[in-house]
């Protein structure tokens, strides 16, 4: 469990947030953000570890400190920052235990997951506190390229059915989105550059019953960028003088990002963007679109 930045989380809800394993992923996804950490800092991404579940519950039952003050306020806690709760080929008993905690102390939560294994996991989640993202942006056959352990896209989008059938609040977290044509250059069939985004996912979210949809475009480290380019996806070539390098890691120009953004925003469904550049949290609300 912990905060993350110097937000107070006020606006945005993504500061507050617990991992039941903390530290390692089955999906594989090349352009892992966790794994890049580790990576950084020279650690194993594939040594699983398991977050302290009788801390959790000390926490909430005495709220204390910074910490203290989200608790207090009924913070939603998001689960799923550095690892998928509903990890493939293993066990997820970890992620009850977080859940059945956080169900006894009635304790809001937002769970973000590419895997469809969240729907056998209905004893443990409470549609009044549960408010579940499910991450999806590319072809199944996509999938298994470069999110190689998650469930492929078409199962996601199923989960969606389900958890929305059974009465759960369920965005479609559409992220993130790869692209296909180089910054700044015109769209046309005959010069894509990239297999990216699938432009068809927002409509199957709709019809899946999802309550809004999320859009997020990646930005790129070098080591997701050898990654992508490893697994035959050729994101370098998407890169130009557009694009916007900042510490190392590159951004797509705002005009390529807003035109993603415009071009996956055709259903009837509400829209955020997870984008510090284009949501301001501070006027425009939380972009994870939580009904408390
Ligand atoms: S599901 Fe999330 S944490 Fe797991 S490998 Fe993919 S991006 Fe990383």
């Amino acid at each position: 469990m912990r905060i993350i930045g110097s937000s107070k989380g006020e606006h945005c809800l993504y500061p507050f947030q617990i991992d039941p394993i903390y530290n390692g992923c089955t999906h594989g996804c090349k352009y892992c953000y966790a794994a890049n950490i580790q990576y950084l800092y020279g650690m194993s991404f594939d040594q699983f570890k398991e977050t302290d579940t009788q801390l959790l519950r000390k926490r909430l039952e005495n709220p204390r400190g910074a910490m203290g003050e989200f608790i207090k306020r009924k913070h939603p806690l998001r689960i799923g920052g550095m690892s998928d709760p509903f990890m493939r080929g293993l066990n997820v008993e970890k992620t009850y235990e977080v859940l059945d905690i956080l169900n006894e102390f009635e304790y809001p939560h937002i769970i973000v997951t590419k895997s469809h294994d969240i729907c056998d996991a209905m004893d443990h989640l409470n549609p009044k506190l549960a408010q579940i993202q499910i991450s999806g942006s590319i072809s199944d056959k996509l999938c298994k390229d470069i999110e190689p352990g998650a469930s492929i896209t078409s199962e996601r989008i199923a989960a969606c059915e389900t958890l929305s059938d059974n009465g759960f609040r369920v965005m479609g977290r559409i992220g993130p989105i790869i692209p296909m044509w180089a910054d700044g250059a015109p769209w046309m069939e005959d010069n894509i550059v990239c297999e990216g985004v699938d432009f068809s996912i927002p409509e199957k979210f709709e019809r899946a019953g999802a309550a809004g949809l999320i859009l997020e475009m990646i930005r790129l480290t070098p080591w997701m960028r050898k990654n992508l380019q490893s697994a035959g996806i050729n994101i370098d070539a998407t890169i130009t003088d557009e694009s916007v390098r900042k510490n190392a890691t590159i951004f797509y120009s705002l005009e390529t990002r807003k035109r993603y953004y415009e071009n996956l925003s055709y259903t009837g469904l509400p829209v955020t963007y997870c984008d510090m550049d284009m949501w301001n949290t501070a006027t425009d609300g939380d972009c994870c679109q939580f009904e408390a």
